[in-house]
């Protein structure tokens, strides 16, 4: 089944490059009688996932069309994530795949296939110098901050212009605009959409690398976001998620509006009011800047969620402050108390590392303590992973990978039957969903709660979309099932 698409149109227009591309491509059409095909990969997080919206609206503006398998396109897009190894070598197998299939095409005659990358792992020298080297095949690389000038690059390279590396070092764009995105997205899904209040990151965790590949904290205005939020609204968006990688150090000081993030957070929620955004999210929070305002403004605004994601990374004091995370595991306790007192039903969620340089079996017994304690509605949880570049890359003790895989195992051991126990809690409740899809798993429509549980229930695919309510009959560790009522 071909995908639809959801276009936003925002205000400034498409820039000069979209024309023509889409020009070349009405000469092939009319030439073969076929519309070249686009397949876009997102790695890493939903900050990619945007990003790669942001992508496919351009292509779409330009002619192509959304290809239905990956191996039918003209136009491969990776968007690369470098957070972790793994990502990365995912990324290599994929280009060796695409290798492969670039050379049976020309050998069989048929239409080309352009391979484009993008994203974090483009704005690492080391990763772009081993595609230079020994992938040739990828015909354009560009990176986190010049995603607006693809359709260029696009363009020079149909022009017959070889292999085109464009990456910046910084952002480009007017403030509010800071990265100056393209000006088209094609949402993924028509009820659901992400916004973007920042970009970067100044936290510099010890392990991570986003501070280098995503450059310095911008914030957009707070004009910017919200004029985004009303062309959502006219396009019958259901909910909305406001993204930054540290939300809390949102500052916009600009046209008198010296607002912080619960003061977005308000005119957020007000300016939904009498709209069909229903829903609020946000993310990432930093443990370090969540204030009590924010507490406040969530309680307060009837269409934020009450769901927390506060990644934790450790629940040990001395494994946070080689972190740098500039928390210790008393306050991140205070932290949670303090927002369950306010909002009691809230679903908290967290990020945990495992095997960080240093981590004692006791400092690893206190990140188990902690989970305990807090009773995670749900946990992304990562073995460390050495990025070179990172202070962590240089630090002594690193953690043998055994060991490392061993506690893993036990924090699942941990995490898991507390998920299941809290799942088990909602048996009967009668719940709110918003329906995203229907589950390739098991047929049944997939829905999200309020508090972010996916629920499994039996229904008709018009109900993609919409809210339903449905009561909780069962579960599993992941997710539940119900039943519209
Ligand atoms: N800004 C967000 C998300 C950053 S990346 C935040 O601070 O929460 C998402 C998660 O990836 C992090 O929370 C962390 O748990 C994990 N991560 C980042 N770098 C990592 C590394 N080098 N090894 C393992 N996990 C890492
Ligand atoms: Fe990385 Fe820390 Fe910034 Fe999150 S807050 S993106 S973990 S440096």
């Amino acid at each position: 089944m071909e995908k639809e698409n959801f276009l936003t149109q925002r205000a400034q227009g498409p820039d000069a490059a979209v024309p023509a591309v889409a020009r070349l491509n009405g000469e092939y059409y009319d030439k073969t009688g076929s519309k070249r095909r686009f397949s876009v990969q997102t790695f890493g997080c939903q900050m990619n996932a945007h990003d790669s919206e942001s992508l496919a609206g351009a292509l779409l503006a330009m002619g192509f069309e959304p290809a239905a398998d990956e191996k039918d396109a003209d136009l491969v897009i990776y968007n690369t994530c470098c957070v972790r190894e793994n990502a990365e070598n995912r990324l290599f197998g994929n280009l060796g795949i695409l290798k492969h299939e670039k050379e049976r095409r020309r050998l069989n005659g048929k239409p080309g296939l352009t391979v484009a990358l993008c994203g974090c792992m483009m704005q690492r020298d080391a990763a772009v110098e081993k595609i230079r080297r020994s992938y040739n095949h990828v015909d354009i690389i560009f990176g986190t901050f010049n995603l607006h000038r693809f359709p260029e690059l696009l363009l020079a390279h149909m022009q017959g212009g070889g292999q085109i590396i464009d990456i910046w070092r910084e952002s480009g764009g007017a403030p509010g605009e800071p990265e100056g995105r393209a000006d088209i997205k094609s949402r993924q899904f028509a009820h659901k959409a992400a916004v973007n209040i920042m970009y970067g990151c100044d936290n510099f965790c010890s392990y991570c690398v986003v501070p280098y590949v995503r450059g310095r904290e911008r914030s957009r205005t707070v004009r910017a976001v919200l004029d985004e939020v009303g062309l959502l609204a006219a396009d019958g968006v259901k909910e909305i998620m406001l993204l930054g990688q540290n939300v809390n150090s949102y500052r916009s000081g600009e046209n008198g509006e010296n607002a912080d993030f619960p003061r977005l957070l308000r005119l957020v929620d007000a300016a939904c009011e009498n709209t069909s955004i229903r829903r609020i999210r946000f993310m990432t929070s930093h443990p370090k800047d969540l204030s009590p305002d924010l507490i406040s403004a969530m309680r307060d605004c009837a269409r934020v969620c009450k769901h927390i994601h506060l990644p934790l990374q450790s629940g040990s004091t001395d494994i946070l402050r080689l972190m740098n995370r500039r928390y210790t595991k008393e306050s991140y306790l205070e932290l949670i108390n303090a927002i369950r007192a306010q909002i009691p039903d809230i679903a908290v969620t967290t990020d945990i590392i495992v095997g960080f340089p240093g981590e004692t079996e006791d400092d690893f017994n206190e990140t188990l303590d902690v989970a305990r304690e807090c009773r995670f509605s749900g946990a992304y949880t990562f073995l460390y992973s050495r990025r070179s570049g990172t202070p962590a890359a240089q630090m002594p003790d690193q953690v043998p990978p055994d060991i490392a895989r061993q506690r893993f195992e036990r924090l699942l051991k941990t995490l898991n039957p507390i998920l299941l126990e809290i799942n088990q809690g909602h048996i009967g409740e009668t719940v709110e969903l918003l329906v995203d899809e229907k589950s390739s798993q098991n047929g049944m429509l997939t829905g999200r709660a309020g508090w972010g549980g996916i629920v499994h229930f039996e229904g008709p695919e018009s109900l993609i979309g919409q809210f339903v309510n449905v009561k909780i009959t069962g579960c599993r560790t992941f997710y539940l099932f119900g039943m519209m009522i």
